[in-house]
């Protein structure tokens, strides 16, 4: 496993669940579960803003990371509401979300945006993990490869080359977002095969070193199948990282 030029990455996104007592005691008993995997996975939890600092209390010194869920684009300013980049590197935050497709949903994220947070982010000293993926429109339409084009050409486009391997990308097709809706193995290869190739049109140095994860209604009796793909690095998710047991069987599948 050390050859391989990848490790492993498995990343909880809690959305708007779980306060900070509930967080507090969820990591505590996450970090000893996943203490053995630590040396083959990566592991990450992403709480609301307001329960950042309790998951950092309970991650220190473990091999947890804790990341945000998303971020301004600008380090400071007249932006009410917003929480930007060095803010959350200044508490101990690891890396960021964006993008997300309840984002762009909901608070009408674009590509455009994007292509701005990203670079923001590594520049702040954060691990961006950028989310694509079709709609399932577009995939019955036949656009999804010109769907993910755009989404990780634009949302890289200012990413420095050589910096392109510190980003990770997660393909989560929306139409397997919370619906229990899989996609096969092979639907997931092949994405995120194009997503590798996609950056490799780029450098094919960075096409080798970053991280592209799957996500999309993993549980832990389908993730061993998506993540026996050559192209699939860890996943991204949602329900079942909601509960301990569940997001710990996770990282021992990424582990095996
Ligand atoms: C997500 O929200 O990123 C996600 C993949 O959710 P779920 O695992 O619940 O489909």
């Amino acid at each position: 496993m050390s050859e391989h030029p990848r490790r492993p990455y498995m990343v909880g996104n809690w959305k708007m669940h779980k306060t900070r007592a509930e967080t507090r005691d969820f990591v505590a008993e996450l970090a000893p579960r996943v203490a053995d995997h630590a040396a083959y996975v990566d592991v990450a939890v992403c709480p609301a803003f307001v329960s950042l600092a309790a998951a950092l209390d309970a991650a220190r010194g473990t091999a947890v990371r804790v990341h945000a869920q998303t971020m301004g684009r600008a380090p400071q300013g007249a932006h009410t509401g917003e929480v930007s980049a060095p803010m959350l590197v200044d508490v101990g935050v690891h890396g960021v979300v964006l993008g997300h497709s309840e984002r762009r949903r909901d608070d009408g994220e674009t590509d455009r945006l994007l292509a701005e947070k990203v670079p923001a982010a590594l520049e702040a000293g954060l691990e961006p993990i950028l989310c694509v993926g079709e709609t399932e429109e577009e995939r019955d339409a036949g656009e999804m490869e010109r769907r993910l084009r755009h989404q990780v050409q634009e949302g890289l486009e200012l990413v420095p080359t050589e910096r392109l391997a510190e980003v990770v990308v997660a393909y989560e097709p929306v139409w397997a977002i919370g619906t229990g809706r899989v996609a096969t193995p092979e639907q997931a290869q092949e994405a995120l095969g194009f997503v590798r190739a996609l950056v490799g049109d780029r450098s094919r140095a960075g096409a080798e070193r970053i991280r592209v994860l799957y996500g999309g209604s993993v549980k832990p009796d389908n993730a061993a199948e998506i993540l026996a793909g050559p192209d699939v690095d860890g996943a991204l998710v949602g329900g079942a990282s909601l509960e301990v047991a569940d997001f710990a069987a996770l990282v021992a599948a990424a582990a095996r």
